[in-house]
Formats: C-alpha cells, structure tokens, sequence
C-alpha cells in the first residue's frame, strides 16, 4: 500500500498540447481513486505518468514518499490492468499470470503460491489450463486482473479495464473490482468515461476537463454539491437540467420561464445566474404544491420502475424522472414540482457553485 503524490504536475506533449494542467492532489494510501472525465480531458495520460509510460513534463510524481520521475516503469511497484488486457495467446491462463514473476527471477514455488492465491480470489482455478481464445471477454479480464494480483503492487492502476465488455458483464466486473479492493486494501487508480462507474466504485472521484482537475470529493458528495457547471452535468443520469437566466426581484427568469425563490437563499444570488434541477428532484405536483412548472411532454421512456419525461417548459428543454404509475401521453401537459432546496445556483459568469449546500439525502 502506498499514497500517491501529484505535485503541480503538468504534461505538454509535442505540438504545445497541454494534456494534464497543474495537477496537484493527493491519492490517499489504500484508497479507490476514480479519475472521470470526457474523451481527451487528460485522464490516460494522468494514469500513464504514475506508471512511467508518459514523461512528466513539470512537477512531481511521488509513491510512497519517493519521486519517481526518473525511476523506470518496472522499478515503480506499480501494475496497470489495460482494456485490451494484451494477454499472451500462446500461453495458459497460469503462464499469464506467472509470466511476470518469472521474468523477475521469482522462485519457482512463490510463483506457485501466488498465482494459485490469486486464482482463488477470483474464481480462476479452474481455468488455469486454458489458453486465453478459450475463455469469455469477462474471465479474459479476470485473468489481466490477476496478473497484476500476483506481482502485490504498490499502486494498482486501471485504464478503462471494462470497456470492451458488454453492459450485464461490466456491473458483474465493477463489483468484482470493488470487492477486490475491498479485500486487498491496496492502494487503486482507476480511469473511465463512465460516469456511473465513477459513482459505483469510487472511494473519491477526481473529475478532468481539458486537462484541469475540477473537482475532488467523495461520489455522494460531488452528486450533491457540484463545484461547478460541468461536474453538476456530468455526474448524474440523465444529467441535470440547466437554466441560463437572470436573477430579479426574487425570482428567476429565462425567456418565458419564471420560477419564484424562497426570500432568503442564505447567499447572495448575482444578476446572471445558471439553475440547476436534477431529472429525479422533480415529480408530478398535486393540487396545493408550488412551485409548479407547466410540462408539455414530447416524449416518454417507461423504465418500469420510473418513467423518464422529456419536456418543453416555457420553451426550455426538461427532462424528469419520475416515480409514478400514471401513463403520460406526448403532447399532454403535466404539472411538474420540486422542493426549491434541491435547487443548484451557478454565477452564471464563472459557472461556479454559489449555494453552499444541497440539504438532505438527494433520492
Ligand atoms: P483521455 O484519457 O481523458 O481521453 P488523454 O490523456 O488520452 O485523454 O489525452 C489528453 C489530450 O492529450 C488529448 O487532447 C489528446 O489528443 C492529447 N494526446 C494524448 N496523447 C498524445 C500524444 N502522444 N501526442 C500528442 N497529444 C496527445
């Protein structure tokens, strides 16, 4: 186990391409670090310079206390688990995963012993005989999880290790992997695109855009007060409503939109300002709630459990999850509520966070 040190790190790849900007914080020992973002934010490259595949431009990287800047990938004590796996085809699920060992100059019984060990853990004994074209995508990735099991980094380190799975057999990996740190208690770095893996996995979540690391926090965390714009539309499924408006008099406007505010937010609200809603704090109004916005349905997704409302209101896109039974037809008009504390305030300027807090358990 080892906490990992990113000191004002910066990687410019030819071409002056700032790919990870002034990268500082700090990877606790033990920890399940998710590092979220869209294509090309600078996550592989950020995941890429702890493993010694990308040089460090400027600043530091530090495991363990050590910088290692200047030490080579194989000296790192770290291990990387692809998303293309790159097992060796010629070679048994064991030789897999001993292969590194015996390139160490490993004993032959502590390769033994530790490639059974990590067999176990995953479910792979009876496998350990098979060539890799004779196993399934999943057990395919057990077996690149277990080859970095068997070395007991340090760090582990994992680029988009589901992608290539199909969408049941990436929930069933997700919480092989989760359960996996759970019993290792190593020290894990994991990147991915998806945003509910980040939320699912995560014991914290660094979320990147365009090389700058905008947030930091625990997933529930994040979810329930974004630092700004970007993470309050990128964490969340479907992704928040957002409203571009004014703030006057107490209320808010966008074009023909208008909600009323409570009197006293508890922060001051500039003129510009961007509102925020999640889809699942909005539900059907009965006859004495207020707020109520005026829904014109333009499409429904039934889920079974809840329905997914997209809308027009006052002329704005909205998307509601919904949990009601009722049937909702395109082109009906629905009356919509919410609890105006669920709301988010964003300067509509910077796109900073303005209100302190989101009270209560977000559902
Ligand atoms: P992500 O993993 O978030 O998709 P990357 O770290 O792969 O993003 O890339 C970050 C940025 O750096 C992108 O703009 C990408 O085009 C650029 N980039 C990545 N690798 C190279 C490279 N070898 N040379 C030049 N630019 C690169």
């Amino acid at each position: 186990m080892a906490k990992v040190e990113f000191r004002k790190v910066w990687k410019i790849y030819p071409g002056d391409v700032a790919a990870v900007r002034d990268a500082d914080f700090t990877i606790e020992s033990g920890e399940f670090m998710v590092i979220v973002g869209p294509s090309g934010c600078g996550k592989s490259t950020t995941l890429r310079m702890v493993a010694g595949l990308e040089d460090i431009s400027r600043g530091e990287i530090l495991i363990d206390g050590r910088v290692v800047n200047d030490v080579a990938p194989k000296d790192r004590d770290i291990a990387m688990v692809f998303q293309n796996y790159a097992l060796y085809p010629h070679m048994t699920v064991y030789d897999n995963m001993a292969f590194g060992l015996k390139m160490r100059k490993y004993d032959k019984n502590e390769i033994d012993e530790r490639v059974r060990e990590a067999a176990a853990i995953l479910g792979l004994e009876e496998l350990l005989e098979r060539k890799p074209k004779a196993l399934s995508g999943g057990q395919r990735q057990r077996v690149a999880v277990g080859r970095a099991i068997v070395r007991k980094p340090k760090v582990f380190l994992f680029d988009e290790p589901l992608s290539n799975l199909d969408a049941k057999l990436r929930v069933q990996m997700r919480a092989e992997i989760s359960r996996l740190h759970q019993r290792l208690g190593a020290t894990m770095i994991y990147v991915t695109h998806d945003q509910v893996e980040a939320m699912t996995m995560g014991t914290r979540i660094t979320l990147m855009k365009d090389g700058l690391v905008q947030q930091i926090e625990a997933p529930l965390e994040l979810y329930r007060r974004p630092s700004n714009r970007f993470v309050a539309g990128f964490i969340g499924s479907p992704a928040m409503n957002l409203f571009d408006g004014r703030y006057e008099d107490g209320s808010f406007r966008s074009g023909e939109l208008r909600i009323e505010l409570p009197r006293d937010l508890g922060f001051d609200v500039p003129e510009s300002v961007t509102l925020g809603l999640r889809p699942e704090s909005l539900r059907l109004a009965g006859e004495s709630d207020a707020p109520v916005l005026s829904a014109k349905a333009e499409l429904v997704e039934p889920l079974g459990s809840e329905v997914y409302l997209h809308a027009d209101v006052a002329g704005h896109r909205l998307v509601a999850r919904l949990n009601t039974e009722e049937e909702i037809h395109p082109g009906q008009t629905v009356r919509l509520t919410f609890d105006p504390s669920r709301l988010h305030f964003f300067d509509g300027a910077s796109g900073d966070r303005l209100s302190p807090s989101v009270t209560g358990v977000a559902t």
